[in-house]
């Protein structure tokens, strides 16, 4: 747990001021100043670890709020982007771009301003780029995909036979052909099949 008196000692949100408008739109920086950290780990203080985290309800992604509010209480960085990463791949996205409903959903918002949890998602995964604990996870290699005629036939599937299967293409095949096709013995179907317009369709 963050500070059990945490919300009683701080009652106010602090959050990073934004840059006036006139000087943002000269660069790509952040919108908004940064914050210390030590104001950071202040609010993360405030984080009462509720029985029942309505946060965790709150967030689209179920973060798991109260652990790493308590990690950056107790400057444990490197294990706070541990437990962000758990449950989120981009928080240096949702730390900047998400319309926090976790914040509406906080407890301590009943009679208090919310904790500042988007702030301290993004203060987490900002320090763990500056630290180089951001490193690429790829997945472990997939094994190569079966050939189909190795693959096991489906059930009730007849055997599959060593042989290979007839060759439709040369024409000596017993395929019948176009003028096979409107020889008055071919059946009624194949000469409706070959298109031929002497024959009747069959209705
Ligand atoms: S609801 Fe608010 S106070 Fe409760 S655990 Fe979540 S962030 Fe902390």
């Amino acid at each position: 747990m963050a500070d059990p008196k945490g919300f009683l000692k701080i009652t106010e949100r602090e959050l990073p001021q934004h840059r006036p408008v006139d000087v943002r739109i000269q660069d790509w920086r952040e919108v908004q100043e940064d914050l210390d950290r030590g104001t950071v780990t202040k609010q993360a203080s405030r984080c009462m670890d509720c029985g029942i985290p309505f946060c965790h309800n709150g967030c689209p992604l179920g973060n798991l709020i109260p652990e790493w509010n308590h990690l950056v209480y107790t400057h444990d960085w490197a294990e706070a982007i541990e437990r962000l990463h758990a449950t989120n791949n981009f928080p240096e996205f949702t730390g900047r771009l998400c319309p926090a409903p976790c914040e509406s959903a906080c407890v301590l918002g009943i009679n208090q301003p919310a904790v500042t949890i988007k702030n301290v998602e993004v203060s987490i995964i900002d320090r763990a780029w500056e630290e180089g604990w951001v490193r690429p996870l790829p997945p472990p290699t997939a094994p190569a995909a079966p050939s189909p005629s190795s693959a096991p036939a489906p059930p009730g599937s007849p055997p599959r036979s060593s042989s290979p299967a007839p060759d439709t293409t040369s024409p000596s095949t017993s395929a019948p052909t176009a003028s096979a096709a409107c020889s008055a013995t071919a059946s009624p179907s194949s000469r409706w099949r070959s298109g031929t317009s002497t024959a009747a369709s069959p209705r």
